[in-house]
This record gives C-alpha cells, sequence and structure tokens, in this order.
C-alpha cells in the first residue's frame, strides 16, 4: 500500500507526520507506533482477521491503530465519539470484532477485548518490529469499513478495499502537486472518508497532519490561535467547516499565510463561500471535489475559476479524476443520475448483499465496478454539476443523513409512536431537521419541555448532529393522496407559523 510504502521510506528522516495539540508524532513514531501495533494483532488474534473497531476521536493514537491494522493484514473501523453508545453497540454487533481500542466512552462490548488508553499505551510503545510488506492488507482485502447513515435507523457499512485507497490516492495525488512536505488540516472525523485527503494522500506525500478537535471547533479564540500557529499549506474540509470560519473576520491570508490551496469535498460549494474566499485568500485556490463513501473519498474535482464564481449556474463538482469514468443514467428534464465506474468503486454494504445488489454492479461490457449514487447531475463542456438526490438522503452541516433513520430513531422514544422529519431548506442548503411527532398520549407539557425531554431522549440513540433542532407534537399526519405522510404540507405548516 503506498501509504505504508511512504510512511517507511519517510520514518528516516525527523519529518513531523501529526501535530495534535501540544503532541507531535514523527513519521519514525507512526511507523514504530503502528508497528508495535500491528506486531501486537498478529500475536494476539494469529489467523483470525476479524476488523479492529476504533472509538474516539483525534486522539495521536487514532493514527497509530488505522495504521497498524492495516499493517497486520485487517480492517479497522473508526466511530467517532458522538455516536452514542447505543448506536456503537449496534456496529459493533454487526462488525464481531476482537478486538476494540476505546479511546474514551464506549465500555465494555460483548465478547471484544476492550483497550484503553492505559493498555494501548503499553502496547504501542513496545520494542518496535518491522511487519514485513506481505502481511498488510492488499487487493481485494478490506481496508477499513464506514458506517454511514441508514434508511433503517441502523448505520451501514461501507466497504472500501487497499485497492480502492491505492486508486484513490493515484487519482487524487496531482491535486496535491507541490504540497509534498507541507501542512494539511486533519479537522474531519476519521469516522468520515473525507479524512482520507488527509490521511491517505497527505501521508502519501510526506505531509504533516495538523488536527483540529471538536472542543476546538467550538472555542473560535482557541481555533484561531492554534490555526495561525499552525503553518497550513493546504485545507480540506467540507464547505460547512469554511463557513464556520469564516463567521470571523480573523479567517483570511494574514491568519494563514502558507495556504495555498482549499480542497473541499462532501457538499455543495456554494458561491458565497467561493466569493468570500477569493476576496480573503486572492493568493489561494479553490478546488470543488465530489464523491461518495462508496468510491472511495472523491471521484471529480475542478479548480474554481473567476467565471464559475461569476457564473448563473452552480459550481462545478468537476471532471472525472484519473482512473474514474461517469455516466448518466435515466436523463429526464436535463439532469440524469451519476453512475461511477472505476476501481475506486468498492464492493458493497458489509454484510448486506441486498443493499449492495440495489446500488453496486459489475459493468458486462467493461468488467468494471459501478455504484448508482443516488445524485443527480448534468453534464457541460465536460464539467458534471451537482443537482441534488434522488432519494431522501441529504446533507446537514457536511454529514450524510438519511431522513428515515432519524424518524427511525426517534419512534424508539418511549411517548413517541411516530414520526415524521422535514428539512429545512435555505441558501441552498439544508439549515436544520425539523421533526413532527405523534404521541402515545398526552405528556402534559409546554411545547418547550417537550422538545427538551425529546431531545434528550433522543441523544441516547442519534449523533447530535441528526437530533432535529425542532420538534413538534402533533394530532394527525396531513396525508397526501397516495396515503402518505404528506411532508410538503408538513414543511409549509412550518413556513406559515414561522417556526
Ligand atoms: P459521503 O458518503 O458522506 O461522502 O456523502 C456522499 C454524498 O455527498 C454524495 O452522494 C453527494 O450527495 C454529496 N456530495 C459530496 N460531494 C459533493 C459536492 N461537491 N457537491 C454536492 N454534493 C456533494
Amino acid at each position: 500500500m503506498l501509504v505504508l510504502e511512504k510512511l517507511r521510506q519517510y520514518a528516516g528522516a525527523s519529518r513531523v507526520a501529526l501535530v495534535n495539540r501540544e503532541k507531535r508524532l514523527t513519521y519514525r513514531q507512526l511507523e514504530e507506533r503502528s508497528g508495535a501495533f500491528a506486531a501486537w494483532l498478529l500475536d494476539h488474534l494469529g489467523e483470525d482477521r476479524s476488523p479492529v473497531v476504533i472509538y474516539g476521536e483525534k486522539e495521536t493514537d487514532f493514527l497509530c491503530c488505522m495504521l497498524g491494522a492495516l499493517k497486520s493484514g485487517r480492517a479497522y473501523v473508526p466511530i467517532d465519539r458522538s455516536v452514542p453508545r447505543e448506536r456503537a453497540a449496534m456496529i459493533l454487533e454487526a462488525v464481531q470484532p476482537r478486538v476494540a481500542v476505546d479511546f474514551g466512552g464506549l465500555g465494555a462490548q460483548g465478547s471484544a477485548l476492550v483497550l484503553d488508553a492505559v493498555s494501548l499505551e503499553e502496547i504501542l510503545s513496545a520494542p518496535a518490529r518491522p511487519i514485513p510488506s506481505d502481511c498488510w492488507v492488499q487487493g481485494q482485502d478490506t481496508a477499513y469499513l464506514l458506517f454511514t447513515s441508514g434508511s433503517t435507523g441502523a448505520p451501514k457499512g461501507v466497504v472500501v478495499t487497499a485497492a480502492n485507497l491505492e486508486a484513490f490516492c493515484r487519482g487524487v495525488l496531482p491535486w496535491y502537486a507541490g504540497q509534498e512536505g507541507g501542512v494539511v488540516l486533519n479537522q474531519v472525523s476519521y469516522s468520515f472518508d473525507v479524512s482520507g485527503c488527509a490521511v491517505y494522500a497527505g501521508l502519501s506525500c510526506g505531509m504533516t497532519l495538523f488536527c483540529v478537535d471538536k472542543q476546538m471547533t467550538r472555542e473560535f479564540r482557541e481555533l484561531f490561535q492554534a490555526l495561525g500557529d499552525s503553518g497550513l499549506t493546504l485545507w480540506v474540509s467540507t464547505p460547512s467547516f469554511a463557513e464556520l470560519c469564516a463567521q470571523s473576520r480573523q479567517f483570511d491570508a494574514a491568519l494563514l499565510p502558507g495556504v495555498r490551496q482549499f480542497l473541499f469535498c462532501g457538499e455543495v460549494l456554494t458561491h458565497t463561500l467561493c466569493e468570500e474566499l477569493a476576496v480573503r485568500f486572492p493568493g489561494a485556490r479553490v478546488v470543488n471535489t465530489y464523491g461518495p463513501t462508496e468510491a472511495t473519498v472523491l471521484v471529480t474535482a475542478v479548480e474554481v475559476t473567476e467565471a464559475m464564481r461569476r457564473s448563473e449556474r452552480s459550481i462545478p463538482i468537476g471532471a472525472p479524476i484519473a482512473g474514474v469514468q461517469l455516466r448518466l443514467e435515466g436523463e429526464e428534464g436535463g439532469a440524469g443520475e451519476l453512475v461511477i465506474l472505476g476501481p475506486s468503486v468498492g464492493p458493497g454494504y458489509f454484510g448486506r448483499p441486498d443493499l449492495t445488489a440495489r446500488s453496486f454492479f459489475t459493468d458486462p461490457a467493461t468488467g468494471l465496478r459501478g455504484y448508482r449514487t443516488g445524485d443527480l447531475c448534468f453534464e457541460r463542456e465536460d464539467l458534471y454539476y451537482y443537482q441534488g438526490r434522488a432519494d431522501n438522503q441529504l446533507k446537514l452541516d457536511g454529514f450524510r443523513v438519511e431522513v428515515e433513520d432519524v424518524e427511525a430513531n426517534l419512534q424508539k422514544l418511549p411517548n413517541v409512536s411516530r414520526a415524521a422529519v422535514v428539512p429545512v431548506w435555505s441558501g441552498g442548503k439544508v439549515q436544520y431537521l425539523a421533526a413532527f411527532l405523534l404521541l402515545k398520549e398526552p405528556d402534559g407539557l409546554s411545547s418547550l419541555k417537550r422538545a427538551i425531554q425529546l431531545k434528550k431522549q433522543a441523544a441516547a440513540y442519534l449523533p447530535d448532529y441528526m437530533i432535529p433542532r425542532k420538534l413538534f407534537a402533533v394530532e394527525s399526519f396531513p396525508l397526501n393522496v397516495n396515503g402518505k405522510v404528506d411532508k410538503k404540507a408538513l414543511a409549509r405548516r412550518l413556513e406559515v407559523e414561522g417556526r
């Protein structure tokens, strides 16, 4: 694997691989600590290849565990701490790991051996033992499983292989030209694949990963102080995170003089943000990229030009990166469903052949693996433009959410019999979710107290970003001609009542 080869190559020098607040990890330390974890997994698990779960956030050793698992020939399953225990337990139930690393908050999980920070330190600081590259994950071996929102209310696991990751790196590295030895922002959670732009592409060209954790993003002063000291040369994030930073006047080239490129992925990039960045960072280029987890991080890219910023059309998602083929199916009214073909398209969903068969296929003409994205797009002058979804999947602050997932989990609350969730749009993106709930019995609470109570209950099942900002109890749902809950009528009700 390219990243593991590069890690070995850079380990000789005193190059810094990761900066996490006051901690620094050199490439050598990363090589040694990931190697020590791999050696322990090989000794401890022998032939057992079950994936290794890692629960935490941006802890320095999270990265050592991810790469250590890969070196030992095992996949890893990163779970962000914002995922409540109940939901994390569903993932563990599906994966059945023998080993889980817990950076705090996961606790005992079935028969898995849970390593806390203390036992992990003992393992990682053991004397280095080189792990021969024929032990590493390779080809069709699973490299990671990422669990994303699933429409049944349980998260669904996307399988990504070593070959998929190699294809991603080959395709994206031309967009990293001139970044060798620079500093890349490492803010996206490891449980979302956009983080691969820092981890896999960044480490493959000897960059330093500069960590920004959730605590920092909550406190602007701390965040800007950290960014000011970062030496960042490449900004990678969802547009939402850059929009959050741009709320402060401080976010400009004086704060980040080294940033030569912004690379965005994961959701719609607006003209407004592009204009802001052009004014605040006149020397930096802005690159929009697009891709679903199922096809490994990103499959298109484009540098945003002044003409694009000024155009009436949306900002394009770009042209396919090397190795990727795209086609549009079922074109109607100018847009069709985007289908991705190529070596970065994964094998499918973990343990769900039914779901896999619905969206993945092998193209008989080319033999390439294909994935139907559910994204509606059109093409003009060799660039693709995103037009929205064909289903109820949406992006909320850059997070992928299936509306039915939120509904199914709200229906688990003790006094809720049915839930209907409606996204509230403004400025071309979803601002928040509103939930309409049929209660099992009257609770005698004021609307405010009820909303507070329901949100608290929902936090047991849903990560923060999936909890609707507004919750209303209703006596009945409006129905459409098909007898289904009329979501459009609910959305209108929100507008009319100015809620
Ligand atoms: P995820 O698997 O979390 O990366 O989410 C993938 C989905 O995010 C895609 O199927 C799109 O709906 C959306 N998406 C990703 N990148 C972009 C982009 N640049 N513009 C618009 N939507 C995007």
